[in-house]
């Protein structure tokens, strides 16, 4: 069980604060590692040779830069603003993932660690992590929820093929809250071999500003790319939710454009009923959960709320703090789309494009299929296209009954 802390006053200028959100809630056993973590990571942020590395690696191993793809026949179906994807469904291991995991697994070996702990969902970080770490030659224990792992079996079996160690989480809903409290605590346990691979801008700090740092090339390319093409910034960047590490990569740079509209989207689900859903914004209420003060589902006594939603990437009780600013500053807008929405999306892209995108990013792609037809046809969408759909493929025969 989780429990709920309200920070009576939360420093604003403590390092990792994200206005009043962030911060650092872990057992004392954890805050040595963390501040080594920090220390590192800023080195390593300094380092010119890691920094080379990480670039070659992003380049030649995991395919950046990706394309950034003007969807001619989506526009002209829904006739209003000129759509692009930006195709991180196109990266190694098929979605984003694979950036982080790539920039904590050589930070890992620098630091000397050589066992890799990760927590996983629907198995797609568990994937990119245990990809990362046959590169690496670093050993890899991915934890996986029960369920997770009944739901996911081919990545479960992916995994395992790459070399890692799975372990089954029987705990609470099984999922992946279980899962990351689980890691927690084979981290407090293994602390000096042992390096935590946290896969999404969550969790206590440094991880909410490393994760995102890992992102941020999604946002340049973007940025350049779209001055390239069409000579001026867009009128929206729009990405899923989940943790929110695609979402704060896309949005990073265009942050202080004041003109470019940043869109999360959330799960919205089957409904708006607390425990049929995963939009925090909607329905949650700041908290601290799994070390970082946030927006969280919860009920009336702080206990975390079940979630649902048809994406597994998307279903979680908390989003990552710097989100919570932006959300509660107005710099960017939240919206949920519905399970059905998704899907649907799901459709509309595979048959204008030929393109399969993962349920996670079907949320995206359903705001602007919302959102474009009540815009004009030179403003234009940049949707982050975070992940293929290919290992939807079960739940989207027996939703769309293929
Ligand atoms: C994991 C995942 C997400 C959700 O994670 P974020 O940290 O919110 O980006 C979104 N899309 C895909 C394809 C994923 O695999």
């Amino acid at each position: 069980m989780a429990s709920i802390i309200h920070p009576a006053s939360p420093s604003e200028s403590r390092p990792g604060r994200f206005g009043v959100y962030g911060g650092r809630y872990v057992p004392e056993t954890l805050m040595a590692a963390l501040l080594d973590l920090e220390h590192e990571y800023e080195a390593a942020k300094a380092d010119a040779a890691f920094q080379a590395e990480l670039k070659s690696l992003l380049a030649d191993y995991a395919g950046r830069p990706t394309p950034l793809y003007f969807a001619k026949r989506l526009t002209e179906t829904l006739d209003g603003a000129k759509i692009y994807l930006k195709r991180e469904d196109l990266l190694h291991t098929g979605a984003h993932k694979i950036n982080n995991s790539l920039g904590q697994g050589l930070l890992a070996r620098r630091m000397g660690k050589k066992r890799i702990i990760a927590e996983t969902g629907a198995g797609q970080h568990g994937v990119a992590t245990a990809s990362a770490c046959a590169l690496l030659g670093l050993e890899c224990v991915v934890y996986m929820g029960d369920v997770d792992m009944e739901r996911q079996e081919l990545n479960v079996k992916r995994m395992r093929l790459l070399g890692a160690e799975v372990r089954g989480v029987s705990s609470g809903s099984r999922t992946l809250k279980d899962a990351i409290s689980e890691a927690m605590r084979d981290w407090v346990t293994n602390v000096r071999t042992t390096y935590y691979l946290l896969g999404s801008a969550l969790g206590a700090h440094p991880y909410p500003t490393m994760v995102r740092d890992f992102h941020r090339c999604i946002g340049r390319e973007i940025k350049s790319q779209i001055l390239e093409k069409e000579g001026r910034l867009p009128h929206a960047v729009v990405a899923c939710v989940g943790g929110g590490s695609n979402a704060i990569g896309a949005f990073y740079e265009f942050i202080p454009e004041r003109q470019v509209r940043l869109i999360g989207v959330e799960a919205g689900g089957r409904g708006t009923a607390l425990g049929e859903h995963a939009a925090r914004f909607e329905g949650g209420a700041p908290g601290v959960l799994q070390g970082t003060f946030s927006y969280v589902l919860q009920d009336e006594d702080g206990q975390i709320a079940l979630t649902h939603s048809v994406s597994a990437g998307l279903d979680y009780a908390s989003i990552g703090p710097e989100h919570a600013m932006l959300h509660d500053s107005g710099r960017a807008e939240y919206f949920s789309r519905t399970d059905a929405e998704a899907l649907d999306a799901v459709k509309v892209l595979a048959r204008t494009e030929g393109i399969l995108p993962a349920l996670e990013s079907a949320h995206a792609v359903a705001e602007a299929i919302r959102m474009a037809p009540s815009l004009d046809s030179h403003e234009i969408l940049v949707v982050n296209l975070s992940g293929r759909g290919d290992k939807d493929m079960g739940i989207l025969a027996r939703e769309l009954k293929l």
